[in-house]
């Protein structure tokens, strides 16, 4: 499952966070991502997973808090920078389907909140 393996990931950047703070035994409260809508993570799916994989963590119980991105470009043609629905990754201001990914793509942890 795909939520699954980034409950995994995320998992492993918490340990090396909380290492790195030296605080390896701190429980972690409140874990803050943003996920772009391009990155396909369903925030209840990843939410679930990440209660499941975190038992015995010091992650577990932590809530998970996704702020999602959404999925900006800018054209390439006319420079006009504009949001993207359903996928369509055309210039309204244009026409023009040649444009650049601004954001949407990110599984970022932005933020720790520990306990202790
Ligand atoms: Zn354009």
């Amino acid at each position: 499952m795909h939520e699954m393996s980034i409950a995994q990931n995320l998992l492993d950047l918490i340990g090396e966070r909380l290492s790195q703070l030296e605080m390896g035994s701190a429980k972690v409260k409140v874990v803050r991502m943003r996920i772009g809508e391009m990155a396909g993570v369903l925030p209840d799916s990843l939410r679930f997973c990440f209660g499941v994989a975190s038992e015995g963590t010091p992650a577990e119980g932590a809530e998970l808090v996704i702020d999602q991105v959404p999925i900006k470009c800018r054209c390439h043609n006319c420079k006009a920078e504009f949001s993207v629905e359903a996928y369509a990754f055309i210039c309204p201001n244009c026409g023009s389907p040649e444009t650049d990914l601004l954001s949407g793509n990110e599984l970022d942890v932005i933020e720790l909140e520990l306990d202790g």
